[in-house]
């Protein structure tokens, strides 16, 4: 157990059990995105790089670190503050653990409990045309102060944007192309705000017929593919819409990041491994994530949990968009700077070396 308890008093207890509620949730997270937050004095404890939100009561999963020294650093350009690790209290940080690249921006943020999580009502909203009257609409109604963050890279060029936005002190903003921020003074204030914006932003998921696992598993015998486990995946492959969507674009980091920028689609005519073998021929990387119209979703075997999930993600998401709903992709240029990105090498090397510790 980490030393909060006793450095920020009895509502780190509660701070955590909020951080792992938010964590089971796939709806809201998946494997290692999200990241919680606490202030106290002169720190903040904050989700390490790498580590699950789920886990936040039975691992140690928090890093302490020098907030103003941080705030100072992001307002300054001063490069240190990318990564974080020359704020950490080292003193405190008896796990040695790396704060999440998110840190910077729950530093910017003046609130002593800060939440951000991937929900997928929010993305789905959040990626659309229409998404800034669409917003307006749900989120007025709630009485909640609330703002729009524009997309950037995470890190500090969201930290950034996080930093501008928090001028009208906001109980919630929404960052496009990516998910939610909710914050408050007290973890109960947060806890009920998240409980008040998730059912002003609840979409009705996009209804599809089941998969055909026994098509799947026949396809993809001995082909280094394997039905996604996580049977709500297949929704991704079980309506023309949701395929439209899937396959025009990348529309949030994470996805970039654990699944790559290509989502294979095999044709009625072709065959698995002819459509493999397509892609080694031609220099590429196959798609970790291959799509089979009508049957469900087929993933690599070399996917890790944390890959899985982003399928899982990725299947809701598009499931909650509107039929025939312009959508706002990330770039190419958001997309080759996700992808050539130093600090997330190191999370992607934790999510297969560890991830399900
Ligand atoms: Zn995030």
């Amino acid at each position: 157990m980490t030393n909060g308890p006793t450095r920020l008093g009895v509502d780190f207890e509660r701070f955590l059990e909020l951080s792992a509620m938010l964590g089971r949730d796939i709806l809201k997270t998946q494997g290692a995105g999200g990241n919680t937050s606490l202030k106290g004095g002169t720190e903040m404890w904050v989700k390490a790089s790498g580590k699950w939100l789920a886990h936040a009561t039975e691992q140690d999963i928090m890093v302490p670190v020098h907030v103003a020294d941080l705030v100072t650093a992001l307002r300054n350009n001063d490069p240190r503050a990318e990564k974080g690790l020359e704020f950490v209290i080292k003193t405190l940080n008896t796990s040695g653990l790396r704060p999440s690249i998110e840190t910077s921006f729950h530093a910017a943020l003046p609130n002593a409990v800060v939440a951000h999580y991937h929900c997928v009502n929010t993305i789905a909203l959040s990626v659309l045309e229409q998404r800034d009257e669409l917003l307006k609409q749900k989120l007025d109604e709630t009485g909640m102060i609330w703002a729009t963050v524009p997309y950037r890279r995470p890190g500090t060029p969201l930290a950034r944007e996080v930093d501008l936005a928090a001028a009208t002190s906001p109980d919630v903003m929404v960052l496009y192309n990516h998910g939610i921020i909710v914050t408050g003074e007290t973890v109960e204030e947060v806890a009920d705000r998240i409980e008040r914006v998730t059912s002003a932003l609840t979409m009705s998921a996009r209804q599809v017929p089941d998969a055909s696992l026994g098509v799947l598993q026949r396809l993809s015998q001995e082909s280094g593919y394997s039905p996604a486990a996580d049977l709500a995946s297949h929704q991704l492959a079980l309506s023309p819409e949701n395929i439209r969507l899937a396959i025009s674009g990348s529309m949030y980091p994470d996805h970039v990041i654990f699944l790559g920028t290509k989502i294979g689609l095999l044709e009625a005519d072709q065959s698995l491994p002819a459509y493999i073998e397509s892609f080694a021929n031609a220099g590429e990387t196959a798609p970790k994530m291959i799509i089979v119209p009508g049957c469900g979703v087929l993933l690599s075997n070399e996917l890790t949990a944390g890959g899985q999930v982003m399928a899982r993600c990725l299947a809701e998401v598009v499931a909650r968009i509107p039929d025939n709903a312009e959508v706002v992709y990330l770039t190419e240029a958001d997309e080759y700077e996700l992808t050539n990105w130093e600090a997330e090498q190191y999370r992607q090397a934790l999510d297969r070396g560890a991830a399900q510790s």
